[in-house]
């Protein structure tokens, strides 16, 4: 398959992430704590970090949560956690930044929403005040719009036009277009203010997948500054990953989009991370990052009529899970790694053959043994009792001999140490 040719933009650099062009397409995620709870919103910050979140978001909307954010960076600092953290500002965003410098300082880059920063107002004064405030600290932007808080001036007005037309587009439609006519003003608003187009990154989030495809592909087509890529209000569980998938996949496919996050509703009490590994599952999927070892699975069939098999792929997905952490840094390179679980001797060995590791279990009526592949040989044949606890034991000294620093074994003399 040929690479994904990546659209061309001006490279941001928000902290230490650069963002755009050549970069790695960027993970990002946002808090659902208070910002003035400034313990718990370190903690989570921390977590989205520590799960791979490599940007993270912050809603500023008060006058405590200004206060808070110098803390927050502070505190973050303290504990060992790098990571830019973004300010999320709608309506009084101009008010806060003006009014708390040391937050304008601290933060890496702000948001705004075009469609709420001038509720009310003729002019673009208080945009321009965020602008402002930006360039005398040299961070970037991200021009937020959402269809949800679109301008509603802008869009009456092109409504109304619209309507005027001999051949009139449908209202999703303008409404798309208005999106992008939104973000582009700003952008341009923004650089007449002193941002240059590398400090400045644009989204139009909708919730809809076909209309997110549309306005996305019309905002890369009119414009080369770094995109943000994401659905809003994606929904909770499958829903939420299916059409985050669903929205984002075509577009980065196609070369578009240079910082993602998947909007994902936890559940009361659930885990904020999980839409940080999805968004990592996504750029995976499509061979666009690596981020931790896959492992392929079969599905199971008649063939595999008891639960081991699907316990021993959960079992070692948990290991790959818990171990990455460690193996990440001693390890580089371990996140390209793959392994195959599979069922029975149908696909098994063909499937372990493609893998770094595989293991291919009986099936039912099958002799009870599992063939265990390394780098396309066999290298064992695991029988009895703890074929798990011993696959384990190759997987890990296949890592240290693989991916560790001080070996010179190569694949093939793996391959035969057994
Ligand atoms: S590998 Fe075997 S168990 Fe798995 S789906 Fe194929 S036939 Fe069924």
């Amino acid at each position: 398959m040929p690479p994904i040719q990546r659209r061309k933009t001006p490279t941001v650099l928000i902290g230490n992430v650069r963002v755009g062009s050549d970069a790695p397409i960027v993970v990002q995620s946002m808090t659902n704590t208070d910002t003035a709870d400034i313990p718990g919103t370190i903690r989570q910050v921390a977590a989205l970090a520590r799960a791979g979140s490599e940007l993270v978001r912050v809603t500023v909307n008060s006058d405590a949560a200004a206060q808070a954010v110098p803390h927050i960076v502070e505190g973050l600092d303290k504990i060992g956690v790098v990571v830019p953290v973004i300010g999320d500002f709608h309506y009084n965003g101009h008010l806060l930044l003006k009014k708390y410098p040391a937050c304008a300082r601290s933060l890496a880059k702000y948001r705004i929403n075009p469609g709420n920063v001038s509720i009310g107002k003729k002019d673009d004064e208080n945009f321009r005040t965020m602008v402002e405030v930006a360039v005398e600290n040299q961070k970037p932007v991200r021009i937020g719009v959402n269809w949800g808080s679109l301008d509603q001036q802008l869009l009456t007005r092109m409504m109304d036009e619209n309507s005027r037309r001999a051949d009139p587009l449908d209202a999703r439609e303008v409404t798309m277009e208005a999106m992008v006519v939104s973000a582009l003003n700003s952008a341009a608003i923004a650089e007449k203010y002193g941002l240059r187009a590398d400090q400045i990154i644009i989204s139009a989030k909708v919730s809809g997948v076909q209309d997110l495809l549309d306005v996305y592909r019309s905002l890369a087509a009119r414009c080369s500054y770094a995109l943000h890529l994401g659905l809003t209000e994606a929904g909770m569980g499958m829903k939420g990953v299916v059409a985050s998938s669903a929205a984002l996949a075509p577009l980065l496919m196609q070369g578009i989009g240079d910082t993602i996050r998947v909007s994902l509703t936890p559940a009361p009490n659930g885990d904020r991370t999980e839409e940080v590994l999805v968004a990592q599952q996504i750029l995976q999927s499509l061979g666009l990052r690596s981020f931790a070892p896959q492992v392929t699975a079969c599905p199971g069939c008649g063939r595999t009529t008891s639960t081991f098999f699907q316990e021993m792929a959960e079992q070692i997905q948990s290991y790959l899970r818990q171990s990455m952490p460690v193996w990440k840094e001693k390890y580089p390179g371990v996140e390209e790694m793959k392994l195959a679980v599979m069922g029975c001797v149908v696909n098994g060995p063909g499937e372990s053959k493609h893998a770094n590791i595989g293991i291919s279990l009986p099936g039912t009526f099958e002799e009870p043994k599992a063939p265990v592949f390394v780098d396309g040989r066999l290298m064992t044949t695991l029988r009895g009792d703890h074929i798990v606890k011993e696959f384990i034991g190759i997987l890990d000294e296949y890592v240290e001999t693989r991916y560790g620093s001080g070996s010179a074994l190569n694949k093939a003399e793996f391959a035969t140490k057994a």
